[in-house]
């Protein structure tokens, strides 16, 4: 009986250990991870999507030698709420983040609650040192600063955007800023101290990418990339322009030298991976965190319709591949509907980091699915609500819903045949579209509605509304 309880006891120190050694991270198979977002990319325009006048050799070697998913989706079709989401692996209208933030550092409310808890956080827990580089979003009070979210180091900006050009940023001090557009000329903060920065400020995110990578190769790391281009303002050095003399529109021509600057930082990130050996174990991802906004800086959707903003597939469809050498597949194309909520479950599921058990992740984690280990669809339905519209999208199967303004009826669409949602079947298949409004209203009853006003409700952004066509104005 002692002999029992002895064995025992020391299946349970076993199993103590064993607990002991993940909850600190000493799992030596568990990747670093670096998500690389960029911001306001359409769905076509890197090569891995079949882009032509834009080469993206880099960002597609993430891709060729990973997995590329044809339909990825983000959990927002603006900026703000997208990032919401990825950061928490959950629905951002579950806690009321749902407009893009209005840039106010004296508002504590104003931006991701504290109640929810970040992939930082999650991941700091079992010993990760997690960076952010680029731009923030998720508020600009300081109870919202990266470094009070669980982050180890921050370089970057707290709004939506950024000027690139760095003799445009002359307001030193980011709390003085009285809003979004004066919030575009602060300088860049590395952790809480403004910085003069020197070069075009993609460049400047890349090689600050490449010193995090650089100084935490010793141990396990989260970085998140977090580029603010190709978002507007629409500005490139003569180094990236010189590369598309051939594009007439310029517009289109100085985004595209917006994307090969961030090709060319994604690029010398790889390097340094290679170079440090630390290549077979991280896992990648690549992905934009909203469709493009065509009519503003010319990017391209096609074949999807609609363009950020939307709840049509070019508004929450993205680009998006993921690699990571020691595990995944190499040069795979997965097509079932996958979320950027599944990047939080994913290495949630690899480190051992546990979420908040009142809070579930909205993601799974995808190393089976890509690995041909399971083959059913890692989602039962993709969702997406813009509360201030009542817009709404439901997507299952082949098949999605469509809700596309107030009070508006529902349109049913199969992608498969029809990715471009141009043939309405709800009326010739009303069973499958009364399926996708059940599980619709299901999903809408566990939302709450936003808990702070965004942009769209200042007055100079409904003045420029206003100017615009209806269709236009519910954006
Ligand atoms: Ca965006």
């Amino acid at each position: 009986m002692q002999f029992l309880i002895a064995i025992l006891s020391f299946s349970n120190l076993l199993l103590a250990i064993s607990t002991d050694a993940s909850a600190h991270g000493h799992d030596q198979t568990a990747p670093n991870l670096i998500v690389i977002m960029t911001d306001d990319l359409g769905y076509a325009d890197v090569g891995f999507n079949g882009c032509t006048d834009i080469p993206t050799p880099h960002i597609d070697s993430i891709a060729n030698a990973g997995v590329k998913f044809t339909n990825a989706y983000v959990s927002y079709s603006v900026c703000g709420p997208s990032r919401a989401g990825f950061i928490t692996g959950r629905y951002p209208q579950r806690f009321g983040f749902e407009r893009n933030p209005q840039y106010l550092p004296n508002d504590p409310n104003m931006g991701l609650p504290l109640s929810e808890t970040t992939m930082a956080e999650a991941l700091g827990k079992t010993g990760y040192r997690c960076g952010v580089v680029g731009k923030w979003h998720l508020g600009a009070n300081q109870k919202h600063h990266p470094l009070n979210r669980g982050f180890h180091e921050f370089f970057g900006h707290l709004g939506g955007g950024h000027r690139y050009l760095p003799e445009e940023l002359t307001l030193e001090d980011s709390a003085a800023a009285r809003n979004e557009n004066e919030s575009y000329r602060t300088l860049i903060l590395n952790g809480r101290t403004p910085v003069k920065t020197t070069k075009y400020l993609t460049d400047e995110f890349s090689d600050a990418a490449v010193r995090f990578v650089e100084k935490n190769k010793e141990q396990p790391f989260f970085l998140f990339l977090s580029y603010n281009a190709p978002h507007l303002p629409l500005q490139a050095t003569p180094k990236y322009l010189e590369r598309f003399k051939g594009i007439k529109n310029p517009k289109r021509r100085t985004y595209a030298a917006m994307v090969s600057a961030v090709d060319d930082g994604v690029g010398k990130l790889l390097e340094t991976l290679k170079t440090n050996h630390l290549e077979q174990n991280t896992l990648i991802f690549f992905l934009s965190d909203n469709g493009g906004p065509t009519p503003k800086n010319a990017s391209q959707n096609n074949p999807l319709r609609g363009n950020k903003g939307d709840v049509w597939e070019g508004g929450f469809r993205v680009p998006f591949a993921a690699r990571w050498p020691a595990k995944f597949p190499n040069g795979v194309v997965y097509d079932l509907p996958v979320s950027s909520l599944d990047i939080f479950a994913t290495i949630a599921s690899l480190s051992g980091a546990t979420p908040d058990e009142q809070r579930p992740l909205d993601g799974v984690n995808l190393v089976p699915y890509v690995r041909g280990e399971i083959k059913t669809p890692p989602h039962h339905a993709i969702y997406l609500r813009k509360f201030d519209q009542q817009r709404y999208a439901v997507r299952r199967g082949d098949y999605k819903q469509v809700v596309p303004f107030k009070g508006g009826k529902s349109q049913l669409y199969n992608l498969k045949n029809d990715v471009g949602e141009s043939k309405n079947l709800a009326l010739r298949e009303p069973e499958v579209l009364a399926e996708l409004e059940a599980l619709r209203k299901k999903w809408s009853a566990e939302l709450i509605d936003p808990i702070f006003l965004g942009l769209i409700h200042l007055p100079s952004f409904q003045k420029k509304q206003n100017r615009k066509t209806p269709e236009k104005a519910g954006k």
